[in-house]
């Protein structure tokens, strides 16, 4: 195995939580006069995040333009109209918007600590608007080289496509990167592209750690 020179994360799940979309429904439902209970607001939220990754939803295109994201998620947050009267438009407004994410606990020191070991890093995303602001909102900028956006490449994870351009524009070679990702389906396209990947746990609480300190440690074995 040759050493790994560069990484590429993947950004929301992996290195930025969401808001907590709990809250969010409960507040929504508060200004509509509605009463909704914290756990049942975090049901309703849950059932519309695990359909939001589904593959027949990432096949909608949804990360190609911020056109098609509103679009394609609006349509899927109206699930939950009957629960709270038109909380579709004001989810997607509040939970969905990358400003509204925060870096995991982890995320700087893991990204602080490859910096130290040399190693390229860059972000690769199905997103639909440029990421770079976010990072500099949260003083990381320094810490990535290189962002490769699906809605810039005209193709989204899992296609390899972006994974090939994500290493090309880190300038390392695929084997010698390692991707890493919270979604088993579009995240492992880097796979069939020819890169390492490495698969983060589902995500746990917004405050504590994601495990980020392990690709740390995978790239260290591979420097032996
Ligand atoms: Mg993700």
């Amino acid at each position: 195995m040759t050493p790994i020179r560069g990484v590429l994360f993947d950004w929301g799940d992996t290195l930025f939580s969401p808001p907590d979309a709990g809250s969010v429904i409960v507040a929504a439902a508060a200004e509509r006069g509605v009463h909704i209970e914290a756990t049942k607001a975090r049901a309703l939220w849950d059932e519309l995040w695990v359909a939001g990754k589904m593959p027949e939803e990432l096949a909608k295109g949804r990360d190609l333009s911020a056109d098609a994201h509103r679009e394609v998620w609006t349509a899927l947050f109206e699930r939950a109209n009957g629960a709270v009267p038109d909380i579709a438009s004001t989810l997607y407004e509040r939970v969905m918007d990358p400003r509204a994410w925060i870096p995991y606990p982890d995320t700087a020191p893991t990204l602080r600590a490859l910096r130290s070991r040399g190693v390229r890093i860059g972000i690769v995303s199905n997103v639909p608007r440029d990421l770079r602001p976010i990072f500099t909102a949260h003083g990381l900028a320094e810490l990535v080289d290189a962002y490769t956006h699906s809605f810039e490449v005209g193709a989204e994870k899992p296609d390899p496509r972006i994974f090939l351009r994500a290493s090309e524009a880190l300038g390392t070679l695929p084997r010698d990167t390692l991707m890493v990702g919270d979604h088993p389906v579009a995240d492992a396209g880097a796979i069939v592209a020819g890169l390492r990947f490495y698969l983060l746990p589902p995500d746990g609480a917004p405050d504590a750690p994601r495990g980020l300190d392990r690709v740390v440690a995978i790239v260290d074995a591979s420097q032996d």
